[in-house]
């Protein structure tokens, strides 16, 4: 058992109590395992000495040479520095001091052999090391034998003197407790297939690798590990919600195949096929579905949405689709309201604005079961609708709900909850993908209906708007309309807004009244004059619309195939590529303009030139993921599933794949875990939940 990982680190032998309240007070390490799992963010190979004709400008390494002269103070100022020479067989270097304490001095004596450390720089043609790690190079010297670990630390510690050399005795203490009882966690038949070192060799050399080899063995095992017990927790969630709670049965397809049959205008594709046979298949397994549905923008989510609903209706039950903003809502009722009116399928919307007496209505007939399909906000989830047997719930854009609203909307059901069916048109990246949603199976819409264009993207300086104007005038004297889009955030509202009237005068006067009509939305108008813009823009009475990002999840116009964004290096990739899904809805090719000032930061130039290079956003995902790394990414911060010690989920795509196989395998051969070679692994996650019981206690 691992119990003994559980005690407090004042209990460590060794350890002193300031040193323990220290660590817990700065670096939240209150226990041995805290401690352990607590790892170096990068080692220093001083095991051996490079040439010094090796150095170059930047890089951090360990040399051995001789004094070679008298070290000398020069400069003035605070350029007043101490500068000693040493030289070895290829080449010298100076060692260099600010302020350099007396003692320095004396402890330099020509002819002696020194041991430097540190990072490299070059001034004036010469390669120097300031402030180096110094030791005299004596007939004992013997090199460490491991990479020297650095930990990362926090100034309060090194006040307390808990520097690194400090934690690293630290470490030590413990692993003189630890280290001969670390026992294994992992299947031996999982270690074997994966050619994994021991968890024993694993954490002795993460915290103390005995080569570089050993290092990168101990730090995919730890990955490997980290990913494994998170997939292990979410597929066995996701086995037990099927088991516990079960789900209606749709067996009755009569409506799909009429609608099929006398109402679809165009053919499914592909992989609008597949993802209805795998909702239809969860819908008939007597278990509840939980189901993410992926797809780009444009990818054909509304129709198999549709299907799905027609699935429950054809059994006579009913379906909701829940939207997370007002004109998501009206997008869908509209969308949704014509398809079911073709069916002869009673559909209402009902958002928090719909009127008293409508909404007493919709209630009513949501009670009886006379409404089939209902489509809303948030309002969906409030105590006064009461469905009379709801088996599916479709939410779109699932990360802007959170988990209490999900279980509101399973108590909806009547006598089981509702399979439930999330659709998202932000791509995750796969790797993130099975570790936020690990507990739900997953669907992809990776294929585009047949015959769009690629949209063209370019990235265009503000200071050729003459240009930008001119493709405009030549795009709408082919009849086709065009987006101007500007960025509207909270921290600069004012002047962003300064901006958003400037860009729209300048506009007005390119394109003058008697010939073109240019309408402006944005969030701070009033509905009834919003929507009225916006109305003159989807008949096509107005040619331009200028707007800030309300229209992100808005409007779906198929003749509009520019789209101009203003300022573009000041929107995150996702958004670009939310944006430019606007465009690119009807037959004709369409445009992106990628705006920007001359001045870009080097981040932004991979999003323009990624914005430029692709359309699927899938690939668009993987960047956003590697530049901002995965706490950015919407949904992840309110998940607390990234609680991942060493793996980088960008970085580490590979060993999330293979962990989450060799789980999948597991579970489904022993989902309860009850086999006696799985036993260690019940114990590693008994001692994980202590740990993280625990640490609830001290927060609450
Ligand atoms: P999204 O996935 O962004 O919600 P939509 O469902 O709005 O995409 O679909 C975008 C457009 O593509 C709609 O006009 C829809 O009618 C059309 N569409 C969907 N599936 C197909 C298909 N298989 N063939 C042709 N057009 C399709
Ligand atoms: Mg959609």
């Amino acid at each position: 058992m691992h119990q003994y990982l559980l005690n407090p680190l004042s209990q460590l032998p060794g350890l002193t109590p300031q040193k323990a309240q220290a660590l817990a007070g700065e670096l939240a390490l209150n226990t041995w395992a805290d401690l352990l799992y607590f790892f170096p963010y990068r080692y220093e190979n001083r095991q051996h000495f490079e040439p010094i004709a090796k150095a170059s400008e930047g890089d951090t390494l360990q040399v051995k040479g001789t004094l070679i002269q008298k070290p000398e103070l020069v400069g003035t100022g605070f350029n007043r520095r101490l500068v000693a020479i040493i030289q070895d067989s290829t080449a010298t270097i100076e060692l260099v001091w600010f302020k350099p304490q007396p003692w320095l001095e004396k402890k330099l004596i020509v002819g002696l052999e020194y041991v430097a450390y540190g990072k490299v720089a070059r001034y004036g043609g010469k390669y120097s090391i300031a402030h180096p790690e110094l030791d005299v190079f004596t007939q004992t010297y013997a090199p460490p034998k491991f990479l020297n670990p650095v930990y990362s630390l926090t100034e309060g510690l090194r006040k307390k003197k808990l520097d690194r050399k400090a934690i690293e005795s630290v470490m030590q203490l413990l692993f003189k407790q630890v280290y001969p009882y670390l026992e294994e966690n992992l299947p031996e038949s999982i270690i074997d297939n994966y050619r994994m070192v021991s968890r024993k060799v694993a954490l002795l050399n993460v915290h103390f690798p005995k080569s570089q080899e050993l290092l990168e063995k101990a730090k995919f095992r730890i990955k490997f590990e980290e990913l494994f017990f998170l997939q292990i927790g979410l597929l066995q969630t996701n086995y037990h919600q099927k088991e516990a709670n079960p789900g209606l049965l749709c067996p009755k397809t009569d409506l799909v195949h009429e609608f099929y049959l006398n109402h679809l205008k165009f053919q499914l594709t592909g992989a609008q096929k597949r993802v209805l046979k795998e909702i239809h298949h969860d819908l008939n397994t007597g278990q509840q579905m939980n189901r993410l549905l992926q797809g780009d923008v444009g990818s054909g989510k509304t129709i198999v949405a549709f299907v799905a609903a027609l699935m429950a209706i054809s059994n006579g039950y009913q379906a909701a689709l829940m939207a997370p903003t007002e004109i998501l809502t009206e997008q869908h009722a509209v969308g949704l309201g014509e398809l079911a009116a073709l069916c002869g399928i009673p559909c209402a919307k009902l958002t928090g604005n719909t009127k008293k007496k409508e909404r007493d209505q919709i209630l009513a007939s949501l009670k009886s079961g006379e409404l089939k399909l209902i489509i809303g906000t948030h309002a969906l989830l409030t105590d006064t609708v009461i469905f009379n047997n709801l088996a599916l719930c479709i939410i779109d854009e699932q990360h802007r709900f959170g988990v209490a609203q999900r279980a509101k909307l399973w108590a909806k059901g009547r006598q089981c909850p509702p399979h439930v069916l999330v659709m998202t048109a932000t791509p995750i990246p796969r790797t993130l993908a099975m570790t936020l949603y690990g507990d739900l199976d997953v669907s992809i819409i990776d294929e585009l209906p047949p015959g769009r264009k690629p949209i063209t993207t370019r990235h265009i300086y503000d200071t050729s708007r003459e240009r930008i104007f001119d493709f405009m005038k030549k795009e709408i004297a082919l009849g086709r309309q065009v987006y101007v889009v500007f960025p509207l955030i909270e921290e600069s509202e004012k002047i962003d807004f300064e901006n958003l009237q400037e860009g729209f005068q300048r506009i007005s006067e390119a394109f003058p009244a008697e010939k073109y009509l240019t309408v402006m939305v944005h969030g701070k108008m009033p509905k009834e004059e919003r929507d009225a813009q916006m109305q003159l823009f989807i008949e096509g009475k107005a040619q331009i619309m200028v707007a800030t990002t309300v229209i992100e999840v808005g409007v779906n116009v198929p003749n509009a195939s520019v789209m101009v964004i203003e300022s573009a290096e000041r929107f995150g990739l996702s958004q670009l590529h939310q944006l430019r899904g606007r465009v690119g809805r009807g037959a004709d090719q369409s445009y992106c303009l990628l705006v920007t000032g001359v001045k870009l930061s080097k981040e932004s130039f991979v999003r323009l030139e990624t914005m430029e290079r692709t359309t699927d956003g899938f690939e668009i995902a993987d960047v956003d993921l590697r530049l901002r790394g995965p706490g950015d990414l919407a949904g992840t911060q309110q998940s607390g599933v990234v609680d991942l010690h060493l793996t980088d989920l960008s970085a580490d795509a590979k060993i999330v794949e293979l962990s989450r196989q060799a789980a999948k395998e597991l579970i489904a051969a022993d989902p309860k875990l009850e086999l006696p070679e799985h036993l260690p692994m019940q114990h590693w996650m008994h001692t994980q939940k202590m740990r993280k019981q625990s640490e609830w206690r001290k927060i609450s």
